[in-house]
């Protein structure tokens, strides 16, 4: 799976922070949480193959994660798009995308959708859930869930007990139970390892501290949350319903996740090291996002995560 931030700023851009825009790259397929303006221009410099986006999910409708939206979905059909393609949101999207695209007919289908509680996309091998997170207004965060992967084939075993190549070894991947020419039986269980754990993603969108979150983020990889502020704004993180760096930090720890990384921060914030070193006294594993970030995630063996951070360019 692969993480790249487009942007990390909130409310308007700045030269270093544009507006709130994740892709993720899951098994072969590309989200966007979010869709901030410019969105296009930095999907393109991403290297996005516009025709593996699936779909854009948006967490609620303030501007600064939305209004790339009518851009981006005109340049996917410049680029050559022509498969369809979800937009999932809170109630008004359809309304929204309608108003945006009232003067221009698309060259794809599009299937824009409201999101509710609960599942919201169902592919071959993930899905994503939505829950209401407290932002003032409806929003929501997502949960991207990756299915198992199966486990490790021992060929060198196969060989040893006689299972030729082809079909028998492939029913075996599949957990199959098979029968050799000879009559033998083999169990899958003897040259298969365990399955390796999927991984999991958690997007929180703009929200306060809450328990939705805590509970639909636990054991997750990677938990990207908004930290708007500092403690010293703590009073405003409240009044605006956002977060502080240290209010992010304290949900990641309660739910266990691997992996936290900041982003929506305000512009006022030159550098985020304050709120990164708040955040790190109450969860050792913080991260603080910047504008084209990529994170490479990976299962090791067992339940082990290796996370590679690097700059797209
Ligand atoms: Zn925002
Ligand atoms: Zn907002």
């Amino acid at each position: 799976m692969r993480v790249v931030f487009l942007g990390t700023g909130s409310s308007t851009p700045t030269e270093d922070r544009w507006l709130p825009s994740v892709l993720v790259n899951v098994r072969g397929e590309y989200l966007l949480f979010d869709c901030g303006e410019g969105a296009q221009y930095r999907v393109l410099k991403a290297g996005l193959r516009v025709n593996k986006l699936v779909a854009i999910l948006i967490s609620h409708m303030h501007g600064d994660h939305l209004y790339g939206l009518p851009g981006l979905l005109e340049s996917l059909e410049v680029w050559g798009r022509r498969e369809p393609l979800h937009v999932i949101g809170p109630p008004g999207i359809a309304e929204y995308v309608e108003a945006a695209l009232a003067r221009k007919k698309l060259a794809y289908p599009i299937r824009v959708e409201e999101a509710v509680p609960g599942s919201v996309l169902e592919r071959a091998h993930y899905r994503v859930l939505a829950v209401r997170v407290e932002h003032g207004i409806e929003a929501y965060a997502y949960a991207l869930i990756e299915e198992d992967y199966p486990g490790k084939f021992d060929s060198a075993k196969a060989e040893a007990l006689g299972v030729p190549p082809g079909p028998l070894r492939r029913r075996l991947l599949l957990g199959e139970r098979v029968v050799l020419p000879d009559g033998r039986v083999v169990e899958p269980q003897e040259v298969v390892g365990p399955p390796r754990r999927g991984l999991k993603l958690v997007y929180s969108g703009d929200t306060r501290p809450c328990q939705s979150l805590v509970d639909v983020s636990s054991g997750a990889d990677l938990l990207i949350h908004e930290a708007t502020f500092s403690s010293e704004h703590e009073a405003e993180a409240q009044l605006s319903f956002h977060s502080t760096a240290a209010e992010a930090a304290e949900v990641a720890s309660k739910s266990s996740v691997k992996l936290l990384v900041l982003t929506h921060f305000s512009g006022r914030y030159k550098s985020v090291d304050a709120l990164l070193a708040e955040a790190r006294e109450r969860f050792r594993r913080s991260y603080a996002a910047e504008d084209m970030l990529a994170i490479e995630l990976k299962r090791w063996e067992g339940d082990w995560l290796v996370a590679l951070f690097t700059r797209q360019r």
